[in-house]
Formats: C-alpha cells, structure tokens, sequence
C-alpha cells in the first residue's frame, strides 16, 4: 500500500494535492513540513498537511515529492490546527492560508533555521577514500574524496558542487564512511528571566489586572483592559510578560500597523534581557526570516507584531496581548485570505489554554458585547492619580460662528489663549493633502480621477494632484483645462490647515505628522521630537497622531470636522468616529494640567455625538450596541460579503446577481442583501460591487457558504470578474 502525502499549495483551488514518498532525500516527510513538487510543469514548494493510505488520483499519474525541505515541521500541531480553523472559518483556500502564515524566503524553500549542515568523513572514510573506494559508484566516490581534500564541507557548497548529491551522501552513511553535523551559528540567549530594570510601582487597578490575568496563566481566559491612552496598559502587558518568561515560556504581543513604534520596541528591550522578535511590514524578505527564525527557535522569548504576527511560530506561548484590540488594521481587508488578527489571537489562546489580554481605551463594540455576554473579564484602568482630570469636551457649531479656513472663530481664540498659557495644540483632521476639491470657478469643472468615481487631491506644495484612492498623480494645472479660467482649491487637508495656522499665529512653529510628511522610517520620530521638545507649538494631523506618542503639554486638542462618518452606508461609521474623538481627545491634558477638547460640527444635535459628550465612549457604545440590536446587524448577527470588481458595472453586478440566484435555497435565517455597486463604484479603474449575506446563526451562515462556495466558482460570469469573500467584513462600501 503506498503511502500518500496530502500538500498544501500556494493556489486559489480548494483542495490539496497528493504525492508519493520522495525517491531520493535524507529526510523524512512529516505533517508540517514543507516539501518541493512537481505541479504541472513547474516546481512549488508546499506543505504536508496529512496522511493517506489511498488517493482518488489514478496511481499512474501520481508523482513523488523531489525534496523535503524541513526535518523539524515549520508549522507545528498548533499552529497548523489554528490555520486549518481559519481556512475554514474564512472560507479561503488551506494552501494560500497557510503560504500567508511563512515569510515569502520559507515559500520559497530557505532553510528554516539559521543551522549550517555539514558534512565530514570518519576516520574510515578517510581510509577509504585513500584506497579509492567505493570503486563501483563515481559519484560516491566523488563526494568522499571531495570532502577528504576539503575536511568538511557544509550543504550549499556540496549543492554548488555537486548538484544532486543527497543519495551518494545516504549511501556513503550507511557505509559509516561520512556524518553530518548541524552547526548552530554562535548565538546565546541571555537568561530570559533577568529584568533590565524594574517597572514602577504599580497601581491599584494595575496590580490588581495583573494578579487577575497572572493567576490565569495556565488556562484560558479573554480579560478587556480598558483604560485611556496613558492609563498604564502597557506597564500591566509588561509585568504579565514578566511572569510568563519567569516561567520559562513565551509571549506574543500584537499591535496596530501604526502602533509599533521604535519607542515601544525600546520599552520591551529596556525592561527584559530576553530576546525579542519584531515581525512588522517594514522588514526586507531577508529580515522578516531572521525575526521568524528566532521566533521558530526559540530563541526569542517576545514576539511582537503587527497583524500577521498572529501567525508566528511560538514555542510554548503563555500569554497573547493585543494592544488597540478595536483598530481596524488587525482586519486583513485586501487580497484573498481575510482574517482578523485579533478573533484569531482569542482563537489561538483558547486552543493553547493561555490568556489573552485584549487592551483599548475604545473596545469594539463586538467585544463590548462578549464583555456583556460573560465571555470576555473586564479589568477597567482609571485615570493615573498623577493625571489632572479628565479633558473637557465641548461641541462647536459650524454654521453658528465665521469660520476660516476650517477653523472657527471660537477654535482660534481657544488656540491663542492655549498658546499664551504655555501650552501646546493639537489639530485633527482625517485628510491630508492641500485641499480635497480643485474647482473651476466659471464653469464648474472638478478635477476628476480618471481611474475613480473619486475627486484628485490638490497637493500643493508639491505641484500635484493626486487620488488618494488609486495612487494617480498629476501635475497641478494652472487653469482650468476645459474653458481656461483660474482654478481654485476647495475644502481643507492638513497641508492647508498648517498654511492657515501659520498665518493666524505667525509666532507659533507648526508641525505636521501624516503620511505625505511621513516617507521614511524615523520621520515621524523627527516630528514627535519637535513637539516633545517643546520647539513646535501646534501639532496638525490625521490619524497618525492618535497613536502611541506621548505630547505632556498638550493642553488643547481641535477636531476640526467630526462630520465624516455621521452619515455613513457603513453601519460601523458610527463606531470608528466615536472611537477616534475618544483617542484623539485623550491626548489632551496627560501632564499635569488638564485638558480641553473641541469638536466641530455642522450637525452638533446629532445624538451621537450628543451621547458621546454626554456620557463617553460607554454611553455611546450602549446607545450603538442598541441600535445594532434593533437593526440586526453585528455583533447581533453574522455578516458575510461576497465582493468583486469588473471592467464594467454590469459585469460587476451580473456575477453578483447570479449568485444571488444559485443561491434561491438560502437555508431559513440566511439572508442575502444586494447586491449593490460600491458607495464607490468605480476605483482603480473597475468597478465594485457587494452582496451581503446575512444571518442570526454563526452556524447557518457557514453551513450555507460551505454549499454555495463551490457553486459560485462554477459560474461562467466568475470568469469575467475577480471576487473575494470577506466574512465578519468591518468595512461595507
Ligand atoms: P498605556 O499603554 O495605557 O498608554 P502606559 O503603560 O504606556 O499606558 O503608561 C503611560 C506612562 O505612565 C508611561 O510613561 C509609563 O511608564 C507610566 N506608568 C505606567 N504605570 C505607572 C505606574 N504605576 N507608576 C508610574 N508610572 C507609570
Ligand atoms: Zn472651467
Ligand atoms: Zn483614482
């Protein structure tokens, strides 16, 4: 009976694919490892994932794996059982789920440790070769003289010398005339328990979350620290840290895209003496391998990560942290494998039977909700004793006072007296560039994205133009190219406010942080120094400024236009506004003196924002969470889109509608809405489109995607379109 290897590969099909036995190779296949093989024409690296005694492929067309690539399996029982989940779970290929869990260098077939292989003779090896043996077999013999001339010689350079010469090497073993050796490269880990230095002393709620998640180290438990930026959090990470590496085991630390500072990184390497890897998207093919290798090994003892550090091999983890557990970049919202980080960090806690430690200063409202339901433990931080009081918020309508530049009159006055109490200024707006809009004043021309449904971005110190969606970039042009008159920028970016701010305070320096200013890495640490410094008076941003920095002296803080997100298709709109003016106020006052937020609207009767200043961000979370309820949508049902794009809007909407069709026996309680063209139909040069499906029943949504998967894939309209399915999708377009 042969034996036949079930591999998984980097394709779009649903299914893995069979093999034999390797005819050649010193090691052994095993579950886990990774594996070249023929596919087709071509040769693909892959990765065993099971056993079988038969295959439903004829015997004649089976083919033998060429090479097992790993001794040790790369991805351990653990790891393989989390990303069979999430295969599963998200509907999407095994062999592209598990082609995203390995740095693209393992994809490629780099060894998985850093370990040299060498080859040597014995000492009746040596006698032989000197006799000339293995008389009968050159290449042996070849190999045995070689590696008598040359002493030893590790398996890159006998790969270069001899090409294939793995069997003449097994032959020559079992002879006992040659042995290899794995040579570890010098590296000695530090005792992984030393402490550099000791953490302050902690505070009620902090010593007492860390009792709760220390003595919970050996099982599983979901523990919500919510606190304030500034509250502490991660001191609490750090000294649950401590305990784990005191008891010899491992842990993994996740963060947002923009969170992973080089300020945190210095926060863990100025605490522990253990080694740490940090695995984000700024690494080079080649540095992403090392920081995996020393994850892999062992050696590291804190991984620390962005999204996809979820996946890190971690011998022996006993606490997972995911820090700003509600940002949405812990979603995967492109390509083909969609999977949030954050879900997949509970689920494989819960499989290791370790905690995990949720922390925000704006939980998700799904995790409100497993609070709510007795799943999840809430460990609540307050205030740090050495914080003034809280900021104060207030709402400033924008139909009610002059305003200029986007900045109202009573924004002004704030900044002014703010600024001659010594204190420094924070400006928010979530949209960088000059200005959104440029406008023909005589015929109304609006510079268009020929690729979107989208306007082009006026950037004007750098002479441009530019979709913020696409990526497309123009130079600015000086008139209006269809009737020749003056153009004119409308609307505000950062770039503008700054310009504005400078002309109001002409005494103030300004700084900016958002991506146009932030190219290189270390940029935004340039920026964080002129205010830390004091140098820089006003601070103008987007987003970038919510996270991670610490400004002591901000006293004031002015959202420019908390409109955006009021009136969204996106039910979750609501969520991530509320969300960002709880973040981005609570930069203001975190020194000693306290705080003052402004927030300017044209809708300040809005009830969102009226129950967010009334009440915070858990009385506008009860009041959200309602609302959801009623309207049945997340966390009180399970959502699913099944997107795609075409090169024309009916194309997009025909494949759409067709597998609404095939879909006529919907199981009861599955609902499908749509499908719809995109709030923005047209980007990047095609057109968008979404079906939602739609249930009460985790169980029935799945039951029914399991069914209708394959089915869609059948259709011929699939062919003229590309389609992805999202499921717990956290942004509706
Ligand atoms: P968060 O992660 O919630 O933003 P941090 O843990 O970074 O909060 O704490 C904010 C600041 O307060 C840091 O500079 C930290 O070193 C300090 N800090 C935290 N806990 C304490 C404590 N118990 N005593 C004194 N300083 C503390
Ligand atoms: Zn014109
Ligand atoms: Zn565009």
């Amino acid at each position: 009976m042969p034996q036949i290897f079930r591999v998984a590969l980097d394709t779009p099909l649903r299914r893995l694919f069979d093999y034999l036995p390797p005819a050649q190779g010193t090691l052994q296949p095993v579950i886990g490892a990774r594996v070249r093989v023929p596919f087709g024409r071509q040769r693909r690296v892959g990765v065993i994932t099971g056993l079988a005694e038969h295959s439903d492929v004829p015997a004649a067309r089976l083919k033998p794996i060429l090479e097992v690539l790993d001794a040790t399996p790369v991805l351990d029982a653990a790891l393989q059982e989390l990303l069979e989940w999430a295969a599963e779970y998200y509907h999407h290929p095994l062999g592209e789920v598990l082609a995203g869990a390995l740095p693209r260098a393992l994809r490629l077939g780099a060894p998985s440790s850093a370990r040299e292989e060498r080859w040597l003779p014995t000492e009746a090896g040596t006698l032989a070769a000197t006799s000339g043996e293995p008389r009968r077999a050159s290449k042996q013999r070849a190999l045995l003289a070689f590696l008598r001339e040359h002493g030893e010689a590790d398996a890159a350079a006998l790969d270069e010398r001899f090409g294939a010469w793995r069997d003449a090497a097994r032959a020559l073993t079992a002879r006992g005339w040659i042995a290899s050796v794995d040579v570890e490269p010098e590296r000695t880990a530090p005792p992984a328990t030393t402490l550099r230095t000791e953490g302050p002393t902690l505070l009620p709620e902090q010593s007492t979350a860390v009792a709760t998640i220390a003595a919970s180290l050996d099982r599983f438990g979901a523990f919500v620290l919510h606190g304030i930026t500034g509250s502490g959090k991660t001191e609490v990470y750090l000294r649950v840290i401590e305990q784990v590496l005191l008891a010899g085991r491992r842990a993994l630390v996740l963060v947002p895209e923009i969170g992973l500072t080089p300020q945190l990184l210095d926060r863990f390497r100025q605490r522990f003496t253990a080694p740490l890897a940090a695995l984000h998207s700024g690494l080079t093919d080649q540095q992403r391998l090392g920081a995996w290798r020393d994850a892999f090994s062992g050696y590291a003892r804190i991984v620390l990560g962005t999204r996809s550090a979820v996946f890190a091999p971690l011998p022996d983890p006993g606490v997972i942290v995911v820090d700003e557990e509600h940002d949405s970049s812990f979603k995967q919202h492109e390509g083909g494998f969609r999977y949030s980080a954050r879900d997949l960090a509970v689920k494989r806690a819960r499989q290791a039977g370790v905690p995990v430690v949720l922390g925000s200063a704006t939980p998700a409202l799904e995790t409100l909700h497993n609070l709510e339901a007795g799943r999840y433990a809430l460990l609540p931080l307050g205030r740090r004793a050495a914080q003034a009081s809280p900021p104060t918020l207030k709402l400033i309508d924008l139909r009610g006072h002059a305003v200029r530049g986007g900045i109202s009159t009573p924004a002004v006055l704030a900044i002014e007296r703010h600024l001659a109490e010594e204190g420094q200024v924070l400006v928010f707006l979530n949209r960088r560039g000059y200005a959104p809009t440029l406008l023909c004043t005589a015929c109304g021309w609006i510079a268009p994205c020929g690729e979107c449904d989208a306007r082009l971005t006026v950037h004007l110190a750098a002479g441009r133009l530019r979709c913020h969606h696409c990526g497309a970039d123009l130079p600015l042009p000086p008139r209006c190219p269809q009737c020749g008159f003056a153009v004119k920028a409308v609307g505000q970016g950062t770039e503008r406010v700054a310009e504005t701010l400078g002309a109001l305070f002409p005494g103030a320096a300004i700084a900016r942080l958002d991506r146009d200013v932030v190219r290189r890495p270390g940029d935004a640490e340039g920026v964080m120094r002129r205010m830390s410094s004091g140098e820089a008076r006003i601070l103008v941003g987007t987003q970038m400024v919510t996270k991670g920095h610490d400004f002591p002296n901000v006293t004031l803080v002015v959202v420019l236009n908390a409109d955006q997100g009021l009136f969204s298709t996106d039910f979750r709109a609501p969520e991530r506004l509320a969300q960002t003016i709880v973040q981005v106020a609570g930069r203001a006052g975190r020194g000693s003196r306290a705080g003052e937020v402004l927030i300017q609207s044209e809708f300040p009767d809005h009830p969102l924002l009226t129950h967010l200043l009334a009440r915070g961000y858990e009385g506008f979370a009860r009041v959200a969470l309602a609302e959801r309820a009623q309207a049945a949508w997340p966390p009180f049902s399970r959502l699913a889109a099944l997107r795609d794009s075409a090169r024309t809007g009916e194309a997009a909407l025909t494949f759409l509608a067709e597998a609404r069709a095939v879909a006529r026996h919907a199981p009861f309680g599955v609902r499908l809405l749509g499908p719809v063209p995109a709030a923005m139909h047209k980007r990047v040069g095609r057109y968008h489109a979404q079906l939602l499906i739609e249930s009460r029943e985790r169980r029935a949504l799945h039951a029914f995607l399991d069914e209708w998967l394959p089915q869609i894939e059948q259709l011929k309209s699939a062919r003229a379109v590309r389609w992805s399915l999202d499921v717990d999708p956290i942004e509706l377009f």
